[in-house]
């Protein structure tokens, strides 16, 4: 624990009242939309979320109320319109030791909608700072920003942005965690029973002869609930990957890479990376099947890149 978060509660009102004198102050003043309202920003939106609700599209279209942030972002080369009250702000937080930030959560309330052409005009205020919080992640305080979007000097819809800025708790020493065990059932009994001898087993329909991996009841071709097995050659290339970062689970230890590996029988799955470090991992990388000893109850197939 920092010497903030153990204050007596006398000093974290103090501490409070100080941080009060920026409520009302500004955030950000006169933001402009980089671009006005505009069709392909909707239609890009729309396919990221799925949402094919025809109110967004044609000639009387309406912007998803929910895209009215995006109308404000300043985009990679960001906005030059931060207030000094908020980096005063944050500069007395930091000085405090509440060093951390994580952002909470948002609300928005919409007034009127949004339409191509329209030309966005936004303020931000410094709404609410929370008294003295003490949460999981450490001790802190909430920063409540309210950015007002305008069309034309009206107001069209309020944005709220909630942060949490804080001194981080002191890590606990890890307890010893066992890696995640397999949900092992009589549909992937089999791949388990093959992953026991070291053979990595795919499905295959006996009616129409379609591999298949994850193991299922049935063929998702032809329906059939027939089949058999036919061992992998352990051959595969990265068909794609991820690494993980944050947040960190028990049992592993970031960054790692999480791989899609294509086996050379067609099937996908996923799995570990070894004998790579996570950042030389690479879409199409060769892999070939090892078996890795995880614990004295646990084996799993994953795949040992071949750098070349
Ligand atoms: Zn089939």
């Amino acid at each position: 624990m920092t010497a903030y978060a153990t204050g007596t509660a006398e000093e974290a009102a103090r501490f409070h009242e100080l941080l009060t004198s920026f409520e009302g102050q500004p955030a950000a003043t006169a933001g402009r939309g980089k671009d006005a309202v505009n069709e392909p920003m909707i239609r890009h939106w729309c396919e990221a979320m799925g949402d094919a609700n025809p109110a967004y599209s044609g000639p009387d279209a309406i912007a998803p109320p929910t895209m009215l942030q995006a109308w404000t972002m300043g985009g990679l080369s960001g906005h030059t319109d931060r207030s000094s009250a908020y980096d005063e702000l944050f500069a007395l937080l930091d000085g405090a030791g509440c060093t951390s930030v994580v952002a909470t959560d948002c609300e928005q309330e919409y007034l009127r909608p949004l339409r191509p052409g329209d030309a966005v005009t936004f303020d931000a205020v410094i709404e609410s700072v929370s008294p003295r919080k003490t949460t999981k992640l450490g001790t802190g305080h909430f920063v409540t920003t309210r950015t007002d979007v305008r069309v034309d000097g009206e107001l069209a819809g309020t944005h709220r942005f909630r942060i949490l800025k804080y001194a981080p708790a002191a890590r606990r020493d890890k307890p010893t965690v066992r890696r995640p065990r397999p949900v092992v059932n009589r549909d992937n009994q089999g791949f388990w029973d093959g992953v026991r001898d070291h053979r990595l087993l795919i499905q295959r329909c006996t009616s129409c002869a379609t591999l298949r991996f994850p193991w299922l009841p049935g063929c998702n071709a032809c329906s059939s609930p027939d089949w058999d097995t036919v061992e992998a050659s352990g051959a595969g290339t990265v068909f794609s990957y991820v690494v993980m970062h944050h947040p960190p689970f028990p049992a592993f230890d970031p960054p790692y890479a999480v791989a899609l590996v294509e086996l050379a029988e067609g099937v996908r799955m996923i799995s570990n990376i070894t004998g790579v470090p996570y950042d030389k991992v690479r879409i199409s990388l060769p892999v070939q099947l090892e078996f890795l000893r995880v614990d004295d109850d646990l084996e799993l197939p994953v795949f040992r890149g071949n750098e070349g």
